[in-house]
């Protein structure tokens, strides 16, 4: 049998293809950014024809950089940037609308009227999330009501809506041609859409936020063969075996499986699971239920999940915005020539603050500021925010599960940062574990699809790759770990209740 996995990580940023072999090592990859799309404050847009291009791009470049070909390749696995709407019409293939990012505030009036009219939590047992502008289902209905005729077209089943999963699959096997139209139980847990219990639309749901049915896709287990490649040609006939939300893949490929176990990954945002194995667990802490994944029809595994709207963006808008560095690496040496935050924290509240506080009034802000305050502080305090923010999460998991964690398994592209991982142990008191493959979100994808075709045996054989590469372990004493948590939470509350409407 073939011995490799393709892996398909269509992520906020970037669009990357990872080959890996039947080790689980990684023997090529590809990586393409797209264009982000501010169209006005707190709009965050991408062009779905951009992404497609990216995705057959990276497929056929690390294909041929792995030096080879379809017949090798078992299966592909597909991972995605979660909750992010594309909508496109069925016979044609064109997107009638940019996709509107997870990050995208736009819905917040539409979010405020559901809320006074059901309450913020009135769908809180059914699909284990709050009613926040943050979930698909308001970004679908913002797209059906302003765009020109799209409500109708919708209804008469001509206009079909997707994650960026959806919307990759259904070209990959085909597009207009007979694209394959579904999505996997961890993306549809993430719309407000779907029943996390019966695992299927809900008609109720549906009629809240006015989506007709008909362009739903199905949604199928995150480890089956939904279909074959078609294009690009390269991987024709190659199953797609595999689906699973970005987050969800991660939690996957650093084998978290059973109740108890986590991770946390730091990306464009910030995303902690924890597994509590095969129920369905209510935070009473700020924390969202999600699927965490379903291979075939075993019982589903679920998960509570703390999500920080803003980590890494914080350090490409130091980069992009106020150019105080030029490469988001260069911020880990500017933070580390000073030895501390010099009195300056940084609550990045850029499109609300997300877990555990929800809330959308909130905005930036940076406290603290002297004029003893440089450059190398404010490097230090946007680093610093991640990790406060982290500890915010964590307190909430802590408070919902009744025990501390022992430690914390990390990944994501700003684990390469050490000093914030350092002072990330230093804020928790406990260590914080790096491993070997980083990209675990790839790699989850990558495990879900080979072991859905027989490539791997079970998720024991899976657990056997894991291999720690840094451990973290805190250094900082405890009550100066507590006195500057606490200046941390004071900032946050000077951030809240900022937006006067
Ligand atoms: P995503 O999958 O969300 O697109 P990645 O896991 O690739 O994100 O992480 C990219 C993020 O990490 C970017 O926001 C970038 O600014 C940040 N980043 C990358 N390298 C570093 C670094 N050395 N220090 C801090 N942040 C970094």
């Amino acid at each position: 049998m073939a011995q490799h996995v393709i892996a398909l990580d269509q992520g906020t940023t970037s669009t990357r293809a990872i080959v890996f072999d039947a080790r689980g090592a990684i023997v090529a990859s590809a990586q393409r950014e797209h264009e982000q799309i501010f169209p006005r404050a707190g709009w965050v847009e991408h062009d779905p024809t951009e992404i497609w291009a990216r995705t057959r791009d990276v497929l056929e470049t690390a294909l041929s950089e792995a030096g080879i070909a379809a017949a090798d390749v078992a299966a592909v696995g597909v991972t995605n940037q979660r909750e992010t709407v594309v909508v496109w019409d069925r016979r044609t293939g064109e997107p009638v609308h940019n996709a509107i990012v997870w990050q995208d505030t736009r819905t917040q009036p539409a979010i405020d009227r559901i809320i006074a009219e059901h309450g913020v939590d009135a769908f809180a047992a059914q699909t284990g999330l709050p009613v926040a502008s943050y979930f698909s289902a308001s970004k679908v209905a913002w797209i059906l009501d302003h765009v020109d005729g799209a409500r109708a077209r919708a209804e008469a089943g001509e206009l079909l809506f997707g994650t960026p999963d959806a919307w990759v699959v259904w070209n990959l096997t085909g597009g207009p041609d007979g694209g394959i139209h579904v999505t996997d139980v961890t993306n549809a847990s993430r719309t407000l859409l779907m029943d996390l219990r019966t695992l299927d639309w809900a008609d109720e749901l549906l009629d809240v936020w006015r989506i007709p049915r008909a362009m739903l896709p199905e949604i199928r287990s995150s480890a089956e063969v939904v279909g074959e490649v078609r294009e690009p040609s390269v991987l024709q006939g190659v199953p797609i075996a595999g689906i699973l939300g970005d987050q969800q893949a991660a939690t996957f490929g650093q084998t978290a499986f059973d109740a108890g176990e986590s991770k946390n990954t730091y990306g464009t945002g910030n995303f902690l699971l924890v597994s509590t194995g095969t129920e369905i667990v209510r935070s009473r802490a700020g924390l969202i239920t999600t699927v965490a994944y379903r291979i075939g029809d075993e019982p589903t595994h679920y998960a509570l999940e703390g999500s920080i709207a803003v980590t890494g963006s914080l350090v490409q808008w130091l980069r992009d915005n106020l150019g105080i560095i030029s490469e988001s690496e260069e911020i880990g040496p500017l933070a580390a020539s000073v030895s501390d935050n010099g009195g300056a924290y940084f609550v990045p509240a850029f499109s609300g603050l997300f877990a555990p506080y929800w809330r959308p009034d909130a905005r930036g802000a940076l406290l603290g500021l002297t004029r003893y305050v440089t450059k190398a502080h404010i490097a230090r305090a946007a680093l610093e925010s991640t990790a406060f923010q982290t500890r915010d999460v964590i307190e909430a998991v802590v408070a919902d599960a009744g025990r501390a964690l022992d430690e914390l398994r990390v990944d994501g592209g700003m684990t390469r940062n050490e000093v914030l991982m350092q002072f990330q142990a230093d804020i928790l008191g406990i260590p914080v574990v790096r491993p070997k493959v980083v990209e675990t979100t790839a790699l989850g994808a990558a495990y879900a699809a080979g072991l859905a075709v027989g490539l791997w045996k079970d998720r024991e054989e899976l657990r056997s790759h894991w291999q720690e590469d840094v451990r973290f372990e805190p250094q900082m004493d405890a009550t100066e770990a507590a006195r500057r948590y606490r200046q941390w939470k004071k900032a946050v509350g000077k951030s809240i209740d900022w937006v006067d409407e």
